[in-house]
């Protein structure tokens, strides 16, 4: 690994080193391709990310997966209930993994877990990496420089993978539609005393989804969807209180529960540049775009950005065709764009008819629910859908090599 003083110059220079950054880079280098991380070591993230058998078979193809493993519990159920006081309420729903033939529908891990592994595997496969914050990103007709103190990167390409209020994204010139909603998720982890037969519960309440994922052993972590003055409140309750108060919302269904220090405040809204690549600079991960964490879709979606962009670079490379040119990122926005949009437009739906009043509107949720229910090929098809997508099945997630 390189550091700082240092002037590195690469094909592909990958900005960021949360979870879509490293898996970018890695994904690069493991193709072949001449790629420099420029990132500083990651914040102590204690958010839990629910990963999709077909990220996680892109996580096993790059060999990060096994060092993953230990750290991971199986999603085999995922149960849905309507736990609103409303006069038209849902059927309570279940779905097993062995209906479409999986053993999971994927995994749950702690952030910090899977970028501890993404970080060894990028140290195995010496990838090179400046450890500072980029300052400045100018992009010109012929690369991109990225600018920190005491070194510099320069690249054919770009790849900004620095989250939400990313640099690379306004050095490219591209705008968003932002829509922030009414809501703050609270995001902690806990111990509890039943086992959760690895099953992931999500209530939905009027404010939003309240859910419990598997982690290994007889932990859970938790997302609670709330009004932003009582996230806020609920965060500085000392933990005996915030553990029963979690208790009481999850209807004892674990037993007695026990918070872990680390809370996480996240304010919920839903954010999509309006290109995801301009000027040598192609966005993934939350740097392209952001949804509320609901049905675990934010990083899956991220991933698959980064599998699709390393894919193009890498057939890009090999008919010689320049990584960082207009016909590679239209092709990238291209793309992505459906994959990223049905997501979003699924995803503000259902958090909208939890918040509406408009009593048909959650007749119309209790009926598509019962209709996925009791209706077998359109819940074996929505199952499907979730896990692998078909509108993007990059070759990473299809367990292929570049
Ligand atoms: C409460 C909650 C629960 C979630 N649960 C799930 C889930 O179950 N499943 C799922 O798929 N998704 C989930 N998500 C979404 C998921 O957490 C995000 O999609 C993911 O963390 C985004 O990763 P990223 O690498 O794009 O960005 P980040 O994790 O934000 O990483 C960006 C990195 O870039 C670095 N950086 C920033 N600026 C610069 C710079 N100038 N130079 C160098 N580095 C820079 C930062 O230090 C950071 O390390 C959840 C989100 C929330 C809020």
């Amino acid at each position: 690994m390189s550091s700082i003083g240092e002037n590195l110059t690469a094909e592909v220079a990958v900005i960021g080193g949360g979870p879509a950054g490293l898996f970018s880079a890695i994904a690069l280098k493991a193709a072949g391709v001449d790629a420099v991380l420029v990132a500083p070591p990651a914040d102590n993230d204690h958010r839990t990310t629910a990963l999709l058998a077909s990220s996680v078979t892109a996580l096993t193809t790059l060999g990060c997966w096994e060092a993953c493993r230990p750290h991971a519990a199986a999603l085999v159920t995922l149960r849905i209930v309507d736990d609103t006081r409303r006069l038209l309420r849902a059927p309570e729903v279940a779905f097993t993994a062995a209906e479409i033939g999986l053993d999971a529908f994927g995994f749950n891990i702690e952030n910090r877990h899977l970028i501890a592994a993404l970080s060894a595997r990028a140290a195995e496969i010496k990838l090179s990496r400046i450890e500072q914050t980029a300052l400045t990103i100018t992009s010109d007709p012929l690369g991109v420089t990225a600018v920190c103190n005491g070194g510099t990167a320069r690249a054919r390409l770009v790849i900004g993978a620095d989250g939400q209020r990313s640099l690379c994204r306004t050095a490219a010139g591209i705008s968003t539609n932002r829509h922030a909603y009414p809501q703050t998720a609270l995001t902690l982890n806990l111990a509890h005393i039943r086992p959760h037969h690895d099953t992931a519960t999500e209530f939905h309440t009027e404010i939003g989804p309240f859910t419990l994922v598997p982690l290994p052993g007889q932990r859970s972590s938790l997302v609670c969807v709330l009004d932003p003055a009582h996230a806020t409140t609920l965060a500085s309750t000392p933990a005996a209180e915030l553990s029963a108060e979690i208790e009481r919302r999850a209807h004892s269904l674990l037993g007695k529960m026990s918070v872990e220090p680390g809370y996480g405040v996240f304010p919920l809204a839903v954010e999509t540049a309006q290109s995801f690549a301009r000027s040598r600079i192609a966005l993934v991960g939350e740097a392209a775009h952001v949804v509320p964490p609901i049905g675990a879709q934010g990083l899956n979606l991220g991933l698959r950005d980064a599998a699709t962009l390393a894919e193009l670079v890498a057939d890009a490379r090999r008919q010689n065709v320049d990584i960082g040119s207009p016909t590679v990122l239209a092709r990238y926005d291209a793309e992505r764009r459906a994959d990223v949009t049905s997501h979003r437009i699924a995803i503000d739906l259902l958090n909208r008819s939890l918040l509406t009043d408009f009593l048909p509107v959650h007749g119309m949720r209790g009926l598509s629910l019962y209709l996925v229910d009791h209706v077998g090929p359109l819940r074996r098809a929505l199952m499907r859908e979730g896990v692998n997508p078909t509108a993007s099945q990059p070759r990473l997630m299809r367990g292929e090599m570049l």
